[in-house]
């Protein structure tokens, strides 16, 4: 704040008045002093007549008695040595004049007569009247005018002894003054300071440190008191208005963002970052949730609401906003998901079947053990224009057509809503299907560059009671988006393993190694070594008959630990090898650091090799690496003798597709293991 510019100060003011005191005094002591002087100087002059009278009575009693007139020239003589005497003149007791003296005035004329004994001031002249007494009787009187001291005479006379010391007395009181107003003011000014500097630093955290023992001592407690209230009125003011600012944008019973901050954190959201193309937005409430409150109460029914809210947090830790915006409404919000739509929709599964795990929990309220059911309004949207109210609306428009449709969950896209739910039976029935042992094995033999069989890669089929014999590709996202996968990976490897055991009784097959896939999820889980060593010891393999594919996509996380897991199982005499080779992410960099077997070609690349010249290339170099590397090579997508002989032209030696073998049941293969010759 700006203030005035205060030019008054105190201490001049102080000094004013200090000056005016001391010259007020100083006149009225200096007044006073005159006047006693007077006073005291009449007294002097009355004593001296006296004096006078008594003096001269001797001889004036020889003038008047002994008619002796020589005595005159001899009173003359004593009445001159008494300075201040004007004249005085002698009357008898008859009242006649018998002697007159006058110190200046030659012709001077006697006066008046000896009336009144006493004295009188007649402006500068005291006229005394004073009796004579001769050996104690009285004879006549005398009257005396003398000089009188007046008080202008005073002040004339001591004039500059008076301004001198006036002036002393006004430079004594100008020190005095700004020396003592210095004892007033500085305590001031220190105060001014320190609030000055408490306004500049704009913090009330600092206190004036009490130095005087005096009210200046007690004003600066009581500023450190109003400092300490104010701070403390201003926290508290502080902590309400955050409260306020929390409930305008908080759910107070959970804790999770409310309608309007979710809002706002969207838009800016899509405002600023989007890093991947496709978002995802679910809108979940909680079925007939109003009967919790009629029939349990508000607090279970809040209990519930606290128990979700909390839930929904922990399972869904990935995703970007989490907000309640109705009473049994809320919003889960997970932006850039993907580069691709259909990926992105797979996590809206992945993430209903989460929210089915959630729900599928009795929720445990004051020992009721309570279900809920939720409606789930699902949105994929891609980049775009729409506002974060406009995305909401569409989603809220998907749950209020689940709910009036009565459905688990309803999209906002028809085509997606229809994809989702034929994904979300097929995870149904894969609950089954695992429990069931729907599952089966095919193998597709894989060739050397003579056409002989060295082993074979183990793919998965799915028996569907219903669908028939499904492909991988029908399933494995699903399963390997659940946590299904550990079981179906772990049934696969199992179940390859036991197939190895047989073979090892085979001398025809004795030698060949099967490949088994192993997702990226299943390789990551901390027991896959655990799950590998068991299976091998169960069916007592050798270890070098199993080879286990990867792919790329391991190593776009956590490279050292996926590194370290594939040495462990290089130590244990494992295969490895990489497929689909050449999809995935900088493959070249990370390969040298590999201690894998094998490179798998993908077979797009070989199906593009012979029209396609950057698939021939792409071929060609996968060849020389490999040979650089000292990894073995082999090309899937084996389907005609032109790709045979291309790529046995670029040097590679071991083969899989169509041209040799099709993926076949266990029962087709043992007919080809038949009628391969004996050894
Ligand atoms: P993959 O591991 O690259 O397997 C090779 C796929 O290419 C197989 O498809 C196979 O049938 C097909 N194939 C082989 N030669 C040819 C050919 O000459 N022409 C054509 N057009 N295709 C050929 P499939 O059996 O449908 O498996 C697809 C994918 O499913 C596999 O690709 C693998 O990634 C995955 N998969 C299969 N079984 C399992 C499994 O047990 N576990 C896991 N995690 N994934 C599996
Ligand atoms: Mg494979
Ligand atoms: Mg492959």
């Amino acid at each position: 704040m700006k203030t005035k510019n205060y030019s008054a100060s105190i201490e001049k003011r102080f000094t004013k008045v200090i000056l005016s005191v001391t010259s007020l005094v100083f006149f009225i002591s200096y007044l006073i002093f005159v006047v006693i002087y007077v006073k005291h100087e009449d007294i002097r002059t009355q004593k001296l007549t006296e004096t006078i009278s008594v003096v001269i009575s001797q001889d004036l009693a020889k003038l008047i008695f002994l008619n002796n007139i020589a005595v005159a020239a001899d009173i003359t003589t004593k009445l001159q040595s008494f300075k201040i005497l004007k004249s005085a003149v002698v009357y008898k007791n008859d009242g006649s004049a018998i002697y007159e003296y006058s110190k200046d005035d030659k012709s001077f004329t006697p006066e008046g007569r000896c009336k009144n004994k006493g004295y009188k001031i007649v402006g500068e002249t005291l006229i005394s009247t004073t009796n004579i007494h001769y050996s104690g009787s009285r004879f006549g009187c005398i009257r005396m005018k003398l000089q009188h001291v007046t008080i202008f005479d005073i002040f004339k006379k001591y004039i500059l002894q008076v301004v001198l010391f006036y002036l002393f007395i006004v430079l004594l009181s100008f020190i005095f003054a700004s020396l003592y107003a210095k004892k007033f003011t500085n305590p001031i000014l220190k105060l001014i300071k320190f609030l000055e500097e408490v306004e500049l630093s704009n913090s009330l955290d600092s206190r004036i440190e009490i130095t005087e023992d005096n009210e200046f001592g007690k004003l600066y407690e009581e500023t450190n008191i109003m400092l300490e209230s104010l701070q403390k009125s201003l926290q508290e003011k502080e902590k309400a208005d955050k409260e306020v600012a929390y409930l305008r944008e908080y759910d107070s019973l959970t804790g999770l963002p409310n309608k309007e901050l979710f809002i706002k954190s969207l838009q800016k959201q899509i405002d600023f970052k989007t890093t991947k193309e496709w978002h995802i937005m679910l809108c979940v409430d909680i079925d007939k949730f109003k009967v919790f409150n009629d029939i349990y109460g508000h607090e279970v029914g809040d209990t519930v609401l606290q128990i979700f809210a909390g839930e929904l947090k922990k399972e869904f830790k990935e995703v970007t906003l989490i907000a309640k915006i109705g009473i049994d409404e809320f919003l889960i919000c997970y932006r850039n998901v993907s580069d691709d739509k259909e990926h992105a929709i797979q996590k809206v599964e992945d993430m209903l079947n989460r929210l089915n795990g959630i729900v599928s929990n009795s929720f445990c309220v004051h020992s009721e053990e309570l279900h809920i059911a939720v409606h789930v309004g699902a949105n994929v949207y891609a980049k775009t224009l729409l506002s974060a109210s406009e995305i909401l609306q569409q989603t809220d428009g998907a749950l209020q057509n689940a709910k009036k449709e009565e459905k688990e969950f309803s999209f906002y896209s028809q085509e997606i809503e229809k994809k989702a739910q034929e994904n979300l039976n097929i995870y149904n029935d894969l609950l089954v299907a695992v429990k069931e042992n729907q599952f089966e094995l095919y193998y597709q033999l894989q060739n050397r560059d003579d056409g002989s069989y060295f082993g074979a890669e183990a793919l998965i089929r799915w028996n569907h009671p219903k669908l028939g014999l499904l492909a991988p590709f029908k399933f494995i996202p699903i399963v390997e988006s659940s946590n299904l996968i550990i079981d179906v990976g772990t049934w696969v490897l199992e179940n390859g393993c036991k197939q190895l055991s047989l073979w090892q009784n085979n001398p025809k097959t004795k030698e060949w190694v099967l490949a088994v896939n192993v997702s990226t999820k299943q390789f990551a889980q901390d027991d896959f070594l655990d799950i590998v060593q068991r299976c091998v010891k169960k069916y007592n393999i050798p270890h070098n008959k199993l080879k286990i594919e990867i792919l790329e996509t391991l190593f776009s996380d956590n490279f050292e630990v996926m590194v370290q897991k594939i040495q462990k199982l290089r130590e244990l005499n494992i295969q490895i090898s990489i497929d689909d080779f050449g999809t995935g992410y900088s493959s070249l960099q990370y390969l040298k650091y590999l201690p894998v077997n094998q490179i798998k070609i993908d077979q797009s690349f070989v199906f593009g090799m012979l029209e396609n010249e950057a698939d021939k290339i792409i071929v060609r170099n996968i060849i020389n690496l490999s040979k650089a590397f000292k990894f073995d090579v082999i090309a899937e997508g084996v389907e005609t003798k032109e790709h045979f002989e291309k790529l046995k032209e670029y040097g590679c030696h071991y083969f899989q597709g169509y041209y040799f073998a099709r993926p076949e049941p266990i029962g087709k293969i043992e007919k080809v293991i038949a009628t391969i010759a004996k050894k």
